[in-house]
């Protein structure tokens, strides 16, 4: 059975390495008939906080990406919080120590530090070894340890050997013999460390392969250890490259937007933001970009994902985004928009209601030239806004003064005051009459209209927007450029 996991420790906002984290383990579980499962991380107890767990869990579930067992759906190896779980590593570690591979240790942490300076001072390897350590336990020590209160450390005894890994990713991965030394699993804090924790989750479920970011690569020489220790098999481990900016540095926050909370709050959907994050490493077989979930599930392969770093480009991002909005029916983005439009005040609540026919069609007419949903405001202020025009404008006052084009907007302003009707088809035909009779350069008339009109040079279809400002408007708009 195909067991994946994402293990975040909840510190912050879900960023995008994380997600793609997520998703890899999500689309190879779904893929493979299997089962993802999230747990939480929050062993740190200075860092990890609620507010953080309930924030990464709404944004994977804005992201569509649900768990199999984990928090809020529970499951049979719980609990999936590893400040829950305190009891079974305190189990493991005893059964540690009974076999050998772990020791207690009774020395103060300035007497641990001491051993690495002195180990230093010699010239070797600052290691820690049972050695060492174990010169401090002393009947002594243990009274003096019990009667503080103090609980010991818990170290795990390194095998001295080398060790090669096979990651699906990254390839075969060799640890030399000797390249870390001992290494802590339980704190005094009676807290495992991270390395540990992880391990005794990931066995006790049964987690079959390990994807995350490869800043995780080094940890896996301990995590393999330890399994051994227990003669536990191991799991199969893929690591994904890290992300980078598009100038070549690690992707951080001076790179704008890196969170999914971010992104949702933009205005990305979420669909969009899933499509690019696959992108950031792996690959459609046939080379397609925008590629919905159900068919990711379809095409997953880890054997697809680049060793390679990736490169997070919010333009492309963008440019998916757009995409996805075109594709989105004018009632859903509607729908979606709604908080957009009533934060920025442009609208309330109750107006969206009362004009949603209007508003449809607005959206059917600037869909196709927005990015992110927090620009429909701005695309809807164009065809609601009034406007003061510019008459010392060189630009609008060329084309408004070129041949025939005055006259040609006085005939139209004229159709459209008299015209009985008021609809696209009838807009476009008074247009076409006015040329016709006037014969202005198209240009200049077009450019002259659209800025009288909209106080813009550019912008979505015309004949549509003039027809979406409506009658009144426009004309009281023409008559202040002719008259
Ligand atoms: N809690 C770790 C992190 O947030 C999980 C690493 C792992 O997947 O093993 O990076």
């Amino acid at each position: 059975m195909i067991r994946t996991r994402f293990a975040p420790s909840p510190t912050g906002y879900l960023h995008v390495g994380g997600a793609r984290t997520a998703l890899f383990n999500y689309l190879f579980a779904r893929k493979n008939g299997g089962k993802f499962i999230l747990r939480i991380e929050d062993t740190d107890i200075e860092r990890s906080t609620k507010e953080s767990e309930e924030q990464l869990i709404k944004a994977l579930k804005w992201l569509g990406l649900d768990w199999d067992e984990g928090p809020q759906v529970g499951g049979e190896v719980g609990p999936y919080r590893q400040s829950e779980r305190t009891e079974i590593y305190k189990q493991k570690t005893k059964e540690l120590i009974e076999s050998g591979k772990a020791y207690e240790a009774y020395a103060y942490s300035e007497e641990l530090d001491k051993i690495k300076e002195e180990l230093l001072a010699a010239g070797k390897p600052p290691h820690y070894s049972y050695e060492e350590i174990s010169k401090y336990d002393t009947p002594e020590r243990r009274k003096e340890f019990e009667e503080k209160g103090l609980k010991p450390v818990v170290f795990f005894k390194m095998p001295r050997k080398d060790y090669s890994i096979k990651d699906l990713i990254k390839g075969d991965v060799t640890f030399k013999k000797g390249a870390i030394g001992d290494f802590v699993l339980m704190r005094s804090n009676g807290l495992p460390t991270y390395n540990y924790a992880v391990v005794i989750d990931d066995m006790l479920m049964q987690i079959s392969h390990v994807i995350r970011g490869d800043d995780h690569l080094s940890n896996t020489l301990r995590q393999v250890a330890i399994y051994e220790a227990f003669e536990m098999p191991l799991p199969q481990f893929a690591h994904v490259s890290m992300i980078l900016g598009t100038d070549g540095k690690r992707l951080s926050k001076r790179h704008g937007a890196t969170s999914v909370e971010e992104f949702k709050y933009r205005g990305y959907l979420p669909e969009s933001v899933v499509n690019y994050l696959a992108l950031l490493g792996w690959s459609h077989p046939e080379g397609k970009e925008i590629v919905e979930l159900s068919e990711m599930i379809e095409k997953f392969d880890l054997d697809r994902v680049n060793s390679s770093p990736a490169v997070f480009d919010e333009v492309k991002m963008k440019w998916m985004n757009a995409n996805y909005i075109r594709k989105t029916n004018v009632e859903k983005l509607y729908e979606l928009s709604i908080p957009f439009i009533t934060e920025s005040k442009l609208l309330t609540e109750e107006q969206c209601k009362d004009n949603k026919k209007w508003l449809l069609e607005a959206f059917e007419l600037i869909k196709t030239s927005v990015e992110e949903l927090q620009k429909v405001p701005e695309e809807l202020s164009i065809l609601i806004k009034d406007f003061e025009i510019d008459e010392t404008n060189q630009e609008f006052l060329e084309y408004l003064n070129a041949e025939n084009v005055k006259q040609s907007i006085k005939i139209a302003l004229e159709k459209f005051i008299n015209d009985e009707e008021w609809t696209e088809k009838t807009v476009l035909e008074n247009l076409k009459i006015a040329m016709k009779e006037a014969k202005p350069a198209k240009k200049p008339f077009y450019m002259a209209l659209r800025k009288s009109i909209t106080n813009e040079f550019h912008g979505p279809d015309l004949v549509k927007s003039i027809h979406l400002i409506g009658r009144a408007r426009v004309i009281e708009r023409l008559e202040r450029v002719v008259n």
